[in-house]
């Protein structure tokens, strides 16, 4: 009845699983709005249970799901559309499927002419990014795991491109806003913590003048400025920097321009997203994670550059084993691009969303998450039981309630206790602020409005 060497189930056994597995994954959509989004403590025996090894004899399909399922249910749930915090990833169920095909298949991607078709469905999805924010015919990249990665690989371009092997005196430029991922990336890069220069802002944004200056002193003092990273769409505020202007400068000087998009990127398909990261196009490198403003599931990020030769120059290598492999003409061996040799093949995850909902699916989609954040701000901003000092740039809202941080924190507790939504907190200019981000394709007006209204009752208990 099972498999012929106890690891290839039969033909009834894969479908037998297929169909369980199938039942629970469209059983967790349709219960979500029941269900809480969080679930803190009493995590304890589960925990306990999943660390046991593995037995020698077989399990039970059925059972196996259970205990995952169990241990799914502790903790937060971002596949929620009470999942306000941080960056949603709602996780399409078309991409998790799709990944479900593609390691079946289990084909080899990062050597373009083991799968040339399959190459090129990837990097067509990174050329239409590219061509989404206005870098040129011939730029290109790679998928990674996230805006980590895809951030180290790009400083490791950048490092290798203006600085070769002499690292002394040099310096990259970023804001207390910046994504912790750009230093550390330094970091991993070899560069001493020095290296990193904090630019002042005006209004939480890079402050250009602030920054043309600091670059003008550090080559006054025979230091080696290289890189200048923009963010559009900070984590905190989701705050976009002056692009056109840093772009500028950075060509001026002759800096290397990287914009973190991970948050913001998915946004220029919007009209409102496209005006608000003008200026993109003159980036060398720019990070975007599928996995925040596209909706996809964790473990998708993008990685453009202008001249993919600069990825290749800093990262391409080669071995014996290697020695029978051809380049193809016009696709990208995906290893010469960053850190991965082999890896899952993490374009259709992207691919068939893509092609399946269509562009317009995903940009009304975006579309709806700013609405539902200048709703958020219009509302807050109106109550006077609220502090809030800054219009989104895109569909990031921090405020705080009237009084101390203390009275923040006891907000943020409190709507949180109730489990029916979830938001995060952050600090600004020295100052504790809840943070609502309404962003999965899960939330639309009725959750968004429902969500106001713990957050003004739970308010009005906390300063009244
Ligand atoms: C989330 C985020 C990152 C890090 O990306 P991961 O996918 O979490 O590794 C980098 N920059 C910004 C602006 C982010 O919001």
């Amino acid at each position: 009845m099972m498999e012929r060497n106890g690891l290839e189930p039969d033909r009834q056994a894969v479908e037998a699983m297929g169909r369980e597995l199938l039942s629970r994954i469209a059983d967790h959509v349709e219960g979500l709005p029941k269900a809480p989004v969080s679930r803190f403590g009493g995590a304890g025996d589960a925990v306990a249970r999943m660390l046991l090894p593995p037995p020698e004899t077989p399990g039970t399909f059925h059972w196996l799901l259970d205990d995952f399922q169990e241990a799914a249910s502790y903790g937060l749930d971002p596949s929620h559309s009470g999942y306000l915090a941080y960056f949603p990833a709602g996780g399409l169920v078309s991409s998790a499927l799709a990944d479900a095909l593609a390691q079946v298949f289990n084909r080899f991607t990062t050597v373009a002419d083991l799968a040339p078709a399959l190459v090129a469905m990837e990097n067509g999805v990174l050329r239409w990014l590219a061509g989404l924010f206005d870098l040129p015919e011939g730029a290109g990249g790679l998928v990674t795991t996230g805006g980590s990665a895809a951030t180290l690989t790009a400083v490791v371009a950048a490092r290798h491109d203006r600085l070769g092997e002499d690292l002394t005196g040099a310096r990259l430029y970023v804001t207390e806003h910046t994504h912790y991922c750009v230093a550390k990336s330094a970091r991993i890069a070899g560069l001493p913590a020095s290296a990193v220069r904090i630019v002042p802002t005006r209004g939480l944004r890079m402050d250009p003048a602030a920054a043309a200056r600091m670059i003008e002193e550090d080559r006054a003092l025979g230091l080696r400025p290289f890189l200048l990273a923009a963010t559009a769409g900070t984590t905190s505020t989701g705050t976009v920097d002056p692009l056109p202007e840093l772009g500028e400068l950075a060509a001026r000087e002759g800096l290397w321009f990287h914009v973190d998009a991970a948050y913001g990127g998915g946004l220029r398909l919007t009209e409102r997203g496209r005006a608000r990261l003008a200026g993109i196009g003159r980036a060398d490198s720019v990070v975007v994670d599928p996995h925040k403003s596209l909706f996809l599931p964790y473990g998708t990020g993008v990685l453009l550059a202008r001249d993919p030769g600069t990825l290749s120059a800093a990262h391409a290598d080669s071995g014996d084993y290697l020695q029978d492999r051809r380049a193809v003409g016009g696709l990208p061996d995906f290893h010469h691009y960053g850190v991965e040799l082999t890896r899952e093949f993490r374009g259709l995850r992207l691919w068939l969303p893509l092609h399946l909902h269509g562009v317009a699916a995903f940009r009304a989609a975006l579309d709806e998450k700013l609405d539902l954040a200048a709703l958020v701000h219009r509302e807050l901003a109106a109550d006077p039981l609220f502090e809030v000092p800054w219009e989104p740039d895109l569909t990031v809202v921090v405020f705080r309630p009237r009084g101390d941080d203390a009275a923040g924190r006891e907000l943020l507790e409190r709507v949180n206790a109730g489990e029916r939504i979830f938001l995060s907190s952050t600090v600004v200019e020295g100052r504790f602020f809840l943070r609502i981000n309404p962003t999965s394709h899960r939330t639309h007006a009725a959750e968004t409005r429902a969500a106001l209204e713990i957050i003004r009752g739970c308010a009005r208990a906390v300063t009244g």
